[in-house]
């Protein structure tokens, strides 16, 4: 099956029939046939449901797609981008040990890694780039994953993900990434060398800013069981779900499992099902809006690099980009419909024309239906110093649009509208 065909029919459940998008089923629990079933239930011997916390049906359907779209071996869903993050890096990270990050990372994400994480005794190394060569640097025996975006938000820059993996394996741990911006449409990051992918459904794959959602993606890939000592979570039984050893015992999907049986069960950061159904209704015509999202981004592209009031433009679909040969590589000649673009005079003008605004919406989201623009100096890395923004690629004028589904004339004559007021 194809893309477009697998985000509508993709995927089989556990009892073997086609995981197609269900009406919710709303219930907290779910009954036993009898106490033998129960037991076989809870100890996963055989597949089924029990409480929601853990997994519900609709919840299933939603995973078993996004697994089929990225090539995984299974998928869990969870509340939040957010949540899969935190629930990805401690599925891997213990007390102790230190990942290494490309540093071109979501707003969060950075926080998580840099002020949050540091407290559970988890040290996230950012390199000086996202190179192979500079995330290999800072690599040692404590090392437990390499995280990077596999398109940067809001940077932009495409990671060399074959390069990356390499350094990754070569050092004996798995390669994690985010592939929120590009989706499994744009993108299957398995296929270059992940191991574990994440994601925020929230954007592109809901496609609407309606509903959060989280995912985590088991390439099936790792060889946990040749790592024993770095990764005792994996190879030694586990106290908190009845010594399961996951790497022995669930060899196909150790880290959804382990990240599902650890951390959501105990710490329930539980996707909805009527929000798994509503991602679902966004997947089935992801297709078909990265297409008009793709072309409107274009014409926006080109309007904005021949204004002269714009002082710079940054799209991965000009040969200028820094990353437009990766992004020929990887993204097989697509783009995501982000671009970042400076209004000449600094914060000022940045600021100015993000008030302009009038059909664009100020608003921390990406991947809507509708166009959507952030000022992110003022907004999303304000708390952020000025050495840390510029890391992550933010300038003081840098405004981020996320290109929607309008007529693209309307949009233009947004832009026209509020660059006049920026610039004068
Ligand atoms: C939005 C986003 C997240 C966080 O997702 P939420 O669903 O908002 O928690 C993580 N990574 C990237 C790249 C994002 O764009």
């Amino acid at each position: 099956m194809r893309d477009e065909t697998i985000a509508i029919h993709g995927g089989y459940t556990a009892d073997g029939t086609r995981a197609v998008a269900v009406p919710i089923y709303q219930t907290v629990a779910h009954d036993f046939i009898d106490a033998a079933h129960a037991g076989a239930v809870l100890d996963l011997e055989v597949p089924g449901f029990h409480y929601n916390r853990i997994n519900n049906p609709t919840n299933d359907v939603l995973e078993k797609r996004i697994a089929a779209l990225e090539g995984g071996t299974a998928a869990l869903v969870v509340a939040s981008g957010m949540a899969a993050v935190s629930y990805a890096i401690l599925t891997v990270a213990a007390p102790g040990s230190n990942f290494v990050v490309a540093p071109q990372l979501y707003g969060a994400t950075f926080t998580y890694f840099a002020h949050v994480l540091p407290s559970l005794g988890i040290e996230a190394r950012f390199a000086r780039d996202d190179s192979a060569d500079s995330i290999a640097a800072l690599m040692d025996d404590r090392t437990c994953a390499v995280f990077c975006e596999t398109i940067g938000n809001p940077a932009g820059n495409v990671v060399d993900l074959e390069a990356v993996a390499a350094v990754a394996h070569g050092g004996g741990v798995p390669l994690m990434v985010d592939n929120t911006v590009a989706t499994p449409l744009l993108l299957k990051p398995i296929s270059h060398g992940a191991d574990v992918v994440v994601h925020s459904l929230t954007k592109f794959v809901g496609g609407h800013g309606t509903t959060l959602g989280g995912a985590i993606v088991d390439g099936g890939t790792f060889p946990w069981t040749d790592h024993a000592e770095r990764f005792p979570g994996f190879n030694l039984p586990e106290p908190a779900f009845h010594d399961v050893v996951f790497a022995r015992d669930f060899p196909e999907r150790p880290f959804t499992v382990r990240a599902r049986s650890v951390q959501l069960r105990n710490t329930g950061a539980t996707l909805s099902p009527l929000a798994a159904f509503q991602l679902l209704q966004g997947l089935e015509t992801l297709s078909v809006r990265l297409d008009r999202h793709e072309a409107n981004a274009r014409a926006v592209a080109d309007y904005l690099a021949n204004d002269p009031r714009v002082e710079w433009v940054s799209f991965v679909g000009f040969p200028d980009h820094p990353s437009y040969d990766l992004a020929k590589r990887y993204l097989a000649g697509r783009v995501p419909s982000i671009i970042t673009f400076g209004a000449a005079g600094g914060y000022d003008a940045g600021l100015a024309f993000f008030d302009a605004l009038q059909l664009f919406k100020r608003l921390l989201n990406l991947g809507d239906a509708k166009s959507l623009a952030i000022h992110p100096a003022s907004t999303t890395h304000r708390q952020l110093s000025d050495d840390e923004r510029s890391a992550a690629g933010i300038r003081p004028e840098t405004i981020r649009l996320s290109i929607g589904l309008e007529h693209i004339d309307d949009l233009i004559e947004d832009l026209d509208q509020a660059l006049a007021k920026a610039t004068t």
